[in-house]
């Protein structure tokens, strides 16, 4: 764009420029006065359309915002070196599901000393909380996690190396999640002190998503409910206002219950839990051949006997079952549990199933997406140094892929999927609480597998802390659009109606506390 705004200039210049000699050589000869007044002024009306045109197009590149956009464009900028540090501790700290106890304290204590009032240990989880600034309407909510993945530590370098053998990892960036959704809120909290916006910011320390869906525990305790709109990012490959859905789920756990005995000896007087076990999961896997495309199911076996010369008498299978939507998902659900019964009548073992939780879809918000999608153009790309892309070449030549570097182009947003594929998250029920606005930043090189110690590695250093960067201001100055305009609250409000239809958001999940492992509190 700038480009072609200098390109007309010059031709602009070098037109006036030639017409002016022209000019002049014609006024040697000529001494008609009228037809060189005429010319003079069709040669300064192109030359005052062309001054214009180039100022529209300039105007078109970076378009002007509010003061207010501008003051948390700079309050974020003033967090930078604090937010890197942030990040970078819960990286190192990589703590896992409701073990975030550090990590979850770095962002707690960071938001009471802005000011903001923290409510900890919410939902009966020790490592969730609420930071509240502010009073009255609108209210506006920001979802921050900070939980890691078990297993994948990482060092912040291109190759596969642990930073602690045996240990967690931020696999999914959740270390630069938290810290960009909180340094927004902060910088929207500074125009709420001075004045210059009305309302409440509230951010939500949402812990545990990867394994129990912490989110899941505060939307049935009902801590989004006076929310006017909530906004929430993830970090990924790419960046782009996020309007597609995610797959609904469930996870439930089949325990088969048998007879020990000699496995040689006296075979005959066993019943083996793993026999159903095994009937269960052939069962399962020819049950794929007859369900939608949409569909996922797949299983952890947990427990399969111990050792080889005893019939076992207990077996242990986590069970996920997703789709597009709840209902596809519940129908396979009720499906694949019934199977579990067949299989323990096979085996002539006992079974018992237990739900472990589920999720619901996302209620995409396209208005919401719009505002957000506005103020990435104003961002604009993300740009890396030298350095920062041969790193992004190293891990793609890791993980064998194409070396094509980082992809942090702001592209136009895109039609919303019938069926999007993809992950699940508990970011899906709040979204069917409160409008939710989406928002995903690059902080990974193109083609990175997710949930790897490549994610790892580059959220440890100047590559994500970018995308953390990029992420806080684009998700601050959409909240500010928020509090400024009450038409367009209204608009995405009314948006998640209509979409939302009749249903009351009810969790997949009954009534019960969150499973925090013994020995957190
Ligand atoms: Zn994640």
């Amino acid at each position: 764009m700038k480009k072609r705004c200098f390109l007309l200039l010059k031709f602009s210049l070098a037109i006036v420029y030639k017409t002016h000699s022209k000019n002049t050589s014609n006024n040697l000869v000529s001494s008609n006065h009228t037809t060189s007044y005429s010319y003079i002024m069709i040669r300064s009306g192109f030359l005052f359309t062309c001054v214009l045109l180039s100022t529209y197009l300039i105007a078109q590149e970076k378009p002007e915002i509010s003061v207010n956009k501008k003051s948390v464009l700079e309050a974020v900028i003033k967090q930078e070196k604090k937010m890197i540090t942030m990040s970078d501790q819960i990286w190192a700290l990589a703590e896992t599901a409701f073990e975030e106890k550090e990590s979850a304290k770095i962002l707690a204590d960071y938001a009471e000393s802005q000011g903001f009032t923290v409510q900890r240990g919410v939902a009966e989880m020790p490592t969730g909380f609420v930071a509240t600034y502010g009073s009255g309407k609108p209210v506006i909510g920001i979802l921050g996690e900070f939980d890691a993945l078990p297993g994948i530590s990482q060092k912040a370098q291109s190759t596969k190396e642990p930073l602690k053998k045996g240990a967690g990892g931020h696999g999914c960036g959740h270390n630069l999640f938290g810290v960009a959704s909180l340094s927004a809120a902060v910088a929207v909290k500074d125009l709420i002190a001075q004045g210059k916006l009305k309302g409440t910011v509230k951010f939500y320390g949402t812990p545990a998503e990867e394994k129990f869906f912490g989110k899941l525990f505060m939307a049935r305790k009902g801590l989004f409910n006076d929310l006017d709109v909530c906004l929430d990012w993830h970090p990924s490959a790419k960046t782009e206002a996020d309007v597609q859905s995610s797959l609904a789920l469930v996870d439930f756990i089949v325990e088969f219950n048998g007879q020990a005995a000699h496995a040689s000896a006296d075979p005959w007087n066993g019943r083996s839990a793993s026999d159903a076990l095994e009937l269960y999961t052939t069962g399962i896997n020819y049950l794929r051949e007859h369900i939608k495309p949409t569909v996922r199911i797949h299983y952890d076996i947990q427990r399969a006997g111990d050792v080889v010369n005893v019939v076992p008498d207990y077996s242990r299978i986590w069970v996920r079952v997703r789709d597009t939507k709840r209902e596809g998902m519940q129908e396979v659900w009720k499906r694949v549990e019934k199977m579990a019964e067949g299989a323990a009548i096979m085996a002539n073992v006992d079974y018992k199933t237990s739900l472990v939780s589920g999720l619901h879809e996302i209620l995409v918000n396209r208005a919401g997406g719009e505002a957000m999608q506005k103020n990435l153009e104003y961002l604009g790309d993300i740009t890396y140094t030298e350095k920062e892309i041969a790193f992004a070449h190293g891990i793609q030549e890791a993980t064998n892929k194409p070396k094509e570097g980082m992809d942090a182009k702001i592209k136009p947003l895109e039609e919303t999927k019938e069926h999007p594929g993809g992950g699940s998250t508990d970011v899906g029920d709040v979204s069917w609480l409160v409008p939710v606005v989406r928002l995903g930043v690059t902080t990974a090189p193109k083609g990175t597998p997710w949930h790897s110690w490549a994610v790892v590695a580059c959220g440890g250093m100047s590559i994500g802390h970018k995308g953390m960067i990029q992420a806080s201001k684009a998700l601050a100055m959409t909240m500010v659009d928020f509090y400024d305009n009450k038409e367009l609250v209204e608009k995405v409000k009314t948006e998640f109606k209509e979409r939302k239809g009749d249903y009351q958001y009810k969790a997949i999940l009954p009534d019960g506390p969150p499973p925090i492992p013994i020995g957190s509190n």
